[in-house]
């Protein structure tokens, strides 16, 4: 009986909590409070269910397409796969293959080890500094590959695409991914880079500033070699990944480009009124360019504000991990549900 000998034994990722209780005010996975756009209720309104009998187009066109008009890339310079998840997973296996150390910093998106492990790829992480910024030299060493979230998660740092390039420039020999899941509330893309290099791959998704977590649509963007080289591995893996209603929708939320401006202004603006907010509280935090807030109270710790929002309702997100126990990450939310966070924070710190 030695079967367990060979299985492939894994350390999953722990996503945030999804509670099942409707009422609680859900701050701990970086959803968008407001809905997708009033296209894509239509279109899954209108959905005509006859086409379900047929399988899905592998190639998702349609909404490869919309994605390359808006990005000015061309139809071969865009991958689509099942939340941005699974384009990095995809794109993990795919291009660190060489058997050195991948590269990706100390405090940073929790799945990135994990797909490495997955996939038996060693890496390295390199600590950020004290203020949670990449140091660029780190990244100037032989390695097998290299994952930067830009805006940074959890810590909503972001880095300059200056930087960035410089670390894109220095590693010709490896393939560099760039995570820009929360780029569209203020950071700078790296999409305007792809024609320079053919080593950098953009990865976006549709889960935070679209609304459409449910959903689950990401996509990578790139030299058409490194998708070509994507659509391979896809192709050797799972051909459907996208399903009819996904495209679909997706589609319609691209066209909508007034709708996601302005769902993307309100979480920002929010998001600003509540930086001034918590610092009035005696929270410091980094200066976020995401829909979240990277938070530590001056004198109570974070694990006990968690408990007592928690207690109260309000979940929030927080890691006891070296260099981050004392902090808490906060999902922007409506205006309503933040000023409810910031009155039960209020009244909790007040004797503090
Ligand atoms: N990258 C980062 C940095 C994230 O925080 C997340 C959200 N958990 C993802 C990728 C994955 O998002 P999704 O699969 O929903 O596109």
């Amino acid at each position: 009986m030695n079967w367990e000998n060979n299985v492939r034994k894994v350390v999953p990722y722990v996503a945030g909590e999804q509670p099942k209780d409707q009422n609680v005010i859900k701050l701990n996975t970086n959803e968008c409070p407001y809905p997708p756009a009033p296209g894509v209720e239509a279109v899954l309104h209108d959905f005509d269910c006859d086409i379900l009998r047929k399988y899905p187009d592998p190639d998702v066109s349609d909404l490869v397409s919309v994605l390359a008009k808006r990005h000015g890339l061309s139809d071969s310079q865009v991958f689509v796969g099942v939340g941005s998840d699974d384009v990095l997973s995809m794109s993990f296996l795919t291009f660190f293959n060489s058997g050195k150390p991948i590269l990706f910093p100390d405090i940073t998106y929790s799945f990135y080890d994990v797909w490495a492990d997955l996939y038996r790829i060693p890496y390295e992480c390199q600590p950020l500094d004290e203020n949670f910024c990449i140091r660029k030299e780190d990244y100037f060493k032989e390695n097998g590959g290299i994952v930067i979230a830009n805006p940074n998660a959890p810590t909503g740092v972001m880095a300059d695409v200056a930087v960035l390039e410089e670390i894109i420039r220095a590693n010709p020999d490896s393939v560099v991914i760039i995570d820009e899941a929360y780029v569209d509330f203020g950071g700078q893309s790296c999409v305007p880079l792809i024609g320079k290099y053919e080593n950098l791959l953009v990865v976006q998704t549709f889960s935070k500033s679209r609304s459409m977590a449910g959903m689950r649509i990401g996509y990578a963007m790139g030299n058409e070699k490194l998708i070509k080289y994507l659509n391979d591995v896809k192709f050797s893996f799972n051909s459907y990944t996208m399903n009819a209603t996904a495209i679909a929708a997706g589609v319609a939320s691209v066209e909508d480009e007034q709708y996601f401006q302005e769902t993307v202004a309100k979480v920002v603006s929010t998001r600003e009124r509540i930086k001034k907010e918590l610092s009035r509280l005696d929270f410091v935090f980094t200066d976020s360019k995401t829909n979240f807030i990277f938070a530590a109270h001056k004198r109570v710790p974070a694990q006990e504000i968690f408990d007592a929002l928690r207690a109260n309702q309000i979940y929030v997100r927080h890691w006891n991990k070296p260099r981050i126990a004392n902090r808490m990450r906060i999902s922007i939310g409506t205006d309503e549900e933040m000023d409810t966070v910031i009155r039960f924070l209020e009244e909790y710190l007040k004797d503090k």
